[in-house]
């Protein structure tokens, strides 16, 4: 039988019975298990390689993404640094010039340091991700829709140049999860996700994730999990495993409230400009709707003034100033002090990364209650 997203969210590809029968998935607080016999296992032997918690959140998560094999990892950066465990030194790779500012600085340090070399250009036009491609060029690293700016990539464009030249196609998958977008089915090698965000769905644990679609990626990227060890504890494995039962039901939620504010703020004296892949004059539409099911509801907008950015911040009452999103909370955030406060000055300019810039993660609140927030946050 083969199960529709909302039923693999809860149950992945079959429905397992647990031990006693009991209906939610047992936590296995163990960092090592017992040999039967000499040169024996029970499949466990340590929890760094595997654990029966986390094997069942990676079956789950594997089969939303319809991937070979899945790690779950501490948080989306240790995954981010273990997928560029496939790239040999002296590799290059073109990314989304828009990325979260936390995979900007492990590239621009920690990447260079290892012999990784990044070019960032505008993905959106798949003429650029040419003209930037080198001899060396061995992966493509994409964000769609990208962090904050919301620009999207044609999928299935940048896919087929990677074919014809032999890249590995990374794509980042947080802000529309598995349940709005499959990278894989549109050809992705490697898709991550930080699990904080919507997979997890309440802000309250730190998770990543890696899906492959290839077996041989498969194996180095297990062996390079196990031998780093930046795996996911049982009870967080247990609280993912919670969290992505209800993704269905949240994303389309917030999603919903999510079209409603942002053609609200459309209309707000004060609003300059807002950035949200659902409204029909976003440049991305067509391509999102046409490789996604849904556009999310990640929000960011520009306000008239600095002064009522840092206001707003300060202002809102039910909404949280505070980083991360992706959560039942609605959030807002200042990407130029905040999530992007290590991109380089230029870079974020160029984006209109700037003073007057917000972003605001939608929750599953009453709708009402939100608008009637940014209403009193944005009066003078
Ligand atoms: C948050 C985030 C990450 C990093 O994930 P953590 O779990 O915070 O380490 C990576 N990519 C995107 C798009 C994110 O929003």
């Amino acid at each position: 039988m083969k199960f529709d997203v909302e039923t693999v969210c809860i149950h992945g590809n079959e429905r397992i019975e647990y031990p006693y029968g009991s209906l939610s998935v047992p936590i296995f607080q163990a960092a090592t298990f017992t040999h039967p016999g000499i040169g024996e296992s029970t499949g466990y032997d340590y929890t760094r390689e595997s654990n029966p918690t986390r094997t069942e959140l990676e079956r789950i998560m594997n089969a939303l993404e319809g991937g070979v094999d899945t790690v779950a990892c501490n948080t989306g950066m240790a995954a981010i640094a273990l997928a560029f465990e496939l790239l040999p030194p002296e590799s290059h790779v073109v990314c989304s010039e828009d990325l979260y500012g936390g995979s900007v600085r492990y590239f621009d340090t920690m990447g260079e340091r290892k012999g990784l070399h990044f070019t960032y250009v505008d993905t959106s036009d798949i003429q650029n991700i040419k003209d930037a491609l080198q001899d060396n060029t061995k992966a493509l690293y994409i964000e769609t829709p990208s962090n904050p700016t919301m620009q999207i990539t044609d999928l299935r464009k940048v896919k087929e140049l990677a074919v014809e030249k032999d890249l590995l196609l990374y794509v980042d998958n947080t802000f529309l999860t598995p349940y709005f977008q499959k990278p894989i089915a549109l050809g992705a090698d490697v898709v991550i996700s930080s699990g904080t965000k919507f997979l997890s769905g309440h802000n309250d644990t730190l998770a990543g994730f890696i899906t492959v679609a290839d077996k041989k990626h498969a194996e180095q990227i297990r062996y390079a999990y196990k031998t780093i060890g930046c795996c996911l504890s049982p009870f967080d494995s247990y609280m993912l495993v919670r969290g992505i039962k209800t993704l269905a039901l949240r994303m389309e939620r917030a999603q919903e409230n999510a079209e409603k504010i942002a053609l609200w703020l459309q209309e707000q004296p004060h609003v300059a400009k807002v950035y949200y892949v659902g409204l029909k004059d976003h440049p991305g539409y067509e391509v999102n709707k046409s490789q996604c099911s849904g556009y999310g509801s990640m929000i960011s907008f520009r306000v008239d003034t600095e002064e009522r950015a840092r206001k707003m911040l300060e202002k809102v009452k039910v909404i949280a100033y505070a980083e991360s999103l992706g959560g039942v909370e609605s959030l807002m955030t200042y990407p130029m002090l905040q999530t992007h406060g290590d991109v380089p000055v230029e870079q974020r300019e160029k984006l209109g990364i700037t003073e007057t810039f917000l972003r605001l993660s939608v929750g599953v609140e009453s709708v009402g209650d939100l608008i009637n927030d940014l209403e009193q946050a944005l009066s003078d």
